[in-house]
């Protein structure tokens, strides 16, 4: 179904204030009548986030529900968390998956955002994963979502208030999420306001904001170089 059909609807947009979540802000305020926001602190290094996106919601004149879920760091193990070893590494669980994942993250953050979304008479939720760039985030993929919608369904069976996740970045890449936000008219905005750096690192780059080091930082960073390659390279490029 067309965004353009929920013009008369309202949505709930889970943000971090990082360039993701801030894109898909910036698309539910064209695509739905109205938007509300939900941010979480779960005990991360990047505590700075819930600011930054609280900083973000206030500027688009966006209401923000913030929520301490803080107690997820107790009960599993994640190098995202405050006072953990470094994020460039593996996974304390399993070799393969990087050591920022937070097992049942998105699944806990879907689960209190549809409570909220049902408790505000909003259907329409927005997130903003993506798995072309997927780094072993299982909770990032599209398969994943849509079980988790089917589930969140089924554990309530509303007829009227069952919720409908919008996930608007999950095939593209970096490169063209930039391109997006430029589609947007939101690209400076992304770049001189969101920060998505595992270590909140505010030190500005052509790229946006960050440490510069940090996976989170080098595919942004990669991302846009390709962005001004592919999309920049005949029109506005200085
Ligand atoms: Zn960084």
């Amino acid at each position: 179904m067309s965004a353009r059909s929920f013009l008369n609807d309202k949505a709930l947009v889970l943000t971090s204030g990082g360039q993701d979540s801030t894109t898909c802000l910036f698309w539910a305020l064209k695509n739905f009548k109205q938007v509300s926001a939900i941010s979480f602190y779960y005990g991360q290094k990047h505590a700075k986030e819930v600011v930054v996106a609280a900083r973000i919601c206030k500027k688009l004149n966006v209401d923000l529900k913030k929520i301490d879920i803080s107690f997820l760091k107790e009960l599993v193990h994640s190098n995202l968390f405050k006072g953990t070893p470094d994020v460039n590494k593996t996974h304390k669980l399993d070799a393969s998956v990087p050591a920022s994942f937070v097992p049942y993250r998105n699944l806990l953050f879907l689960t209190l955002a549809s409570a909220w979304a049902g408790t505000i008479g909003i259907r329409h939720i927005v997130m903003g994963v993506c798995e072309t760039d997927y780094s072993g985030y299982a909770d990032c993929r599209e398969v994943f979502i849509k079980s988790a919608q089917k589930t969140l369904n089924l554990a309530v069976d509303f007829k009227e208030l069952g919720v409908i996740i919008h996930t608007p970045l999950m095939r593209l890449s970096k490169a063209r999420e930039f391109r997006l936000a430029e589609q947007l008219g939101c690209l400076d905005f992304i770049l001189t306001e969101t920060l998505t750096c595992y270590n909140g690192i505010e030190k500005k780059h052509e790229w946006g904001k960050g440490c510069a080091d940090c996976p989170a930082c080098e595919l942004r960073a990669k991302g846009y170089g390709e962005y001004k390659r592919k999309f920049l390279k005949k029109s506005n490029r200085i």
